[in-house]
């Protein structure tokens, strides 16, 4: 593959909380110009198949991905794996029990909305999913179409972070365990997004090592969610600390006009992409 080749290794489907199904978006990624998408829905490969079935019939190709809420120090973090084998039943284990979590944290999430005046939302919540898996995105969405926010996006920043009526925090998995789910699933470990968490320089910096010691192996340089400056920086981090650089938009559907599926800044110099790495399959 030469560097012209596009790549988009974060993105969602209605098995998690995108908008577009997993055929809808694998059209979407062709008409975008991706030659290289991966699926990565939140805690699940529901999606998967289907999609699989349809980049058949095209000239994309399809990484199987999977992004898993993890527990760091007491936080909640991304982590995506990047060519997992989709029937791994060690990985499937680790996602089911992550499922029940979500449940739990849906009906907590309900009854402190209810506390503050909201009733109904576990049902209303449900009502946006398709999949198996139920998100706070569902629940914003809900609370919008409730008129409790301008937006879904304000949403979250009114009811569904840290400090506000609708937060729950949840357990997830322990990020040693998710990495030995993912390399039991002969996948790549990449921390998602890492400028979003808020971290402070030396935070991260332990993040990482404690990340590699797990078998971590990328970090996701260019993503949807980070500035210029912020590329930058985990540019700069991935060479210092030599880890594979990724590239994902971490598109969730239309109504997100700011991210584009397949249109990303390209790689900073010096990086070394994660789909050259030896372990990366190559398509003959
Ligand atoms: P969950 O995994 O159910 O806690 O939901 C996390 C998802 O909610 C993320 O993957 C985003 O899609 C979305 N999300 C998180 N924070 C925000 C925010 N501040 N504004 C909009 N969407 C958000
Ligand atoms: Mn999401
Ligand atoms: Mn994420
Ligand atoms: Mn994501």
């Amino acid at each position: 593959m030469g560097g012209m080749t596009r790549h988009d290794l974060h993105s969602h489907s209605t098995a998690s909380d995108g908008t577009l199904s997993p055929t809808e978006l694998v059209g979407c990624a062709v008409k975008a110009g991706v030659d290289v998408l991966a699926l990565t829905d939140h805690d699940t490969l529901d999606g998967y198949a289907e999609a699989a079935r349809v980049a058949s019939t095209q000239v994309l190709h399809l990484v199987a991905g999977v992004e898993i809420s993890v527990t760091w120090k007491n936080m909640t973090l991304h982590v995506l794996g990047l060519n997992i084998d989709p029937e791994c039943q060690a990985l499937l284990d680790g996602l089911q029990g992550l499922l029940g979590m979500r449940d739990w944290r849906a009906g907590e999430i309900a009854r402190k909305l209810e506390k503050a005046g909201i009733p109904g939302a576990l049902a209303g919540a449900d009502a946006y999913r398709s999949g198996r898996i139920l998100s706070r995105t569902h629940f914003a969405h809900f609370l919008h179409e409730q008129g409790c926010a301008a937006s879904p996006r304000d949403v979250f920043k009114r009811y569904l972070v840290k400090g506000k009526p609708g937060y729950v925090r949840g357990e997830w998995a322990p990020m040693e365990e998710a990495l030995g789910w993912i390399t039991a699933a002969g996948g790549l470990p990449v921390i998602a997004h890492p400028a979003r968490y808020s971290l402070t320089r030396s935070k991260l910096a332990r993040l990482i090592v404690d990340f590699r010691e797990a078998g971590g192996v990328g970090l996701e340089v260019v993503s949807g969610s980070h500035s210029r400056d912020e590329t930058l920086h985990m540019a700069a981090l991935s060479r210092e600390h030599k880890l594979f650089a990724s590239a994902g938009s971490d598109y969730h559907g239309p109504e997100k006009p700011w991210v584009n599926l397949g249109h990303l800044r390209p790689l900073p110099n010096g990086c070394i992409p994660i789909w050259e790495a030896d372990s990366w399959p190559h398509a003959a």
